[in-house]
């Protein structure tokens, strides 16, 4: 992934939350990784966290409370948010879910393998596409770049 910016990880799933940690870490990927375990605490991280909007958001479509293809209506409508690609990243391959994500945007849409080496194979496509990708700077790249600079520096720390 090209920017500093974070990656946001809409997943109720916890093993499955942390096998995409574990291949985003495998493939270096140096983004942090910000895990929201359903759509209403994703919408709640976009709306009131301050700080960069993530780069790209991985949504799992089933999720309790608001689900994922509640959560991309809810964020293309939003025209501060419609911009952040979303990759939809599910178990499921039935047609009416990946026609209502397309419909509803999503910039791509993965069955998770249940096969770590295939899901990494995935992982490792979706970084590529997305590190070769132009993306939309954020309206205030003074502050971007503030931002860029003091995760260089947390990251030297730690
Ligand atoms: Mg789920």
């Amino acid at each position: 992934m090209q920017s500093a910016k974070p990656i946001l990880l809409a997943e109720d799933d916890d093993i499955d939350a942390m096998t995409v940690k574990r291949a985003l870490k495998e493939l270096n990927v140096a983004n942090q990784l910000v895990r929201k375990c359903d759509g209403e605490q994703a919408l709640e991280y976009l709306r009131e966290h301050e700080g960069p909007k993530p780069c790209l958001i991985l949504l799992d479509l089933n999720m309790p409370k608001m689900n994922g293809l509640e959560f991309l209506e809810a964020i293309k409508a939003d025209e501060k948010f419609r911009a952040i690609p979303v990759i939809a990243l599910t178990t499921s391959g039935e047609q009416s879910d990946i026609i209502a994500s397309f419909r509803l945007g999503v910039a791509g849409y993965m069955v998770k393998s249940v096969d770590y080496a295939q899901f990494l194979e995935t992982m490792r496509v979706v970084d590529e596409y997305w590190s070769l990708s132009k993306m939309p700077e954020s309206a205030d790249p003074a502050l971007d770049h503030e931002l860029e600079t003091l995760s260089q520096i947390e990251n030297a720390v730690l």
